[in-house]
């Protein structure tokens, strides 16, 4: 299965403030930040670690560590950037690209319109991250751009997400594993989730 739908009372209770249209700015971003750590904690849970010689303040022994930098963060602009912050707080050492997309009003079709990543991604693990996967468009436009440039392990961090897109995206790369704290009703005649936040970009950065 390429979607896991992250199950903890934890996350329960934190989306049930997230989704509140009572809870304000400042709360609302931090609740984003927190779920995003929440779930790349999951999405980690197969990471590789190397063996490193430490010692404690008892003795030497053999510990484990992450390589950080083998680690792409890739938020789509602009809503994926708040859950960056809390997620470069625990991986200091990961890079981070972006992607902006936006849809032609007339087309529907997802445009790129700016994309800058690490080089040599064929040799990391790229994660990218997205508050709300809707109709799953820009998650494909991304995976695209991203394979396009050699990225062969690719993961997604969604808060919440639309059954129309998750089968979209598992249907078009079912290699690309998908981490969600919810899968919602459906998506509304405006491609918004329901029940969902409403718009994650305005909630976050208070456009509205
Ligand atoms: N983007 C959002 O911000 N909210 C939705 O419900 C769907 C896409």
């Amino acid at each position: 299965m390429s979607v896991t739908i992250l199950e903890h009372p934890l996350i329960e209770h934190k989306l049930a403030i997230l989704r509140d249209k009572n809870t304000g700015t400042k709360e609302f971003r931090e609740l984003i930040s927190e779920i995003a750590v929440l779930l790349c904690y999951e999405a980690m849970k197969d990471a590789p670690l190397k063996d490193v010689e430490i010692e404690t303040p008892m003795t030497k022994m053999t510990a484990k560590k992450l390589e950080e930098s083998d680690y792409v963060f890739m938020p789509i602009l602009r809503a994926g950037m708040g859950m960056v912050d809390g997620i470069i707080k625990v991986i200091p050492g990961a890079k981070i690209g972006h992607i902006g997309i936006y849809r032609d009003e007339k087309t529907a079709q997802p445009i790129r319109y700016y994309y800058k990543a690490p080089k040599h991604l064929d040799k990391k693990t790229v994660i990218i991250l997205d508050p709300m996967l809707a109709t799953g468009g820009s998650a494909i436009d991304t995976i695209k751009a991203l394979k396009e440039e050699g990225a062969k392990k690719i993961k997604f961090l969604a808060i919440i997400s639309a059954p129309e897109g998750l089968k979209k995206v598992e249907e078009a790369y079912p290699d690309v594993e998908i981490y969600t704290a919810a899968k919602d009703s459906h998506l509304n005649e405006v491609y918004y989730i329901v029940p969902g936040l409403g718009d994650a970009g305005d909630r976050i950065f208070g456009t509205k």
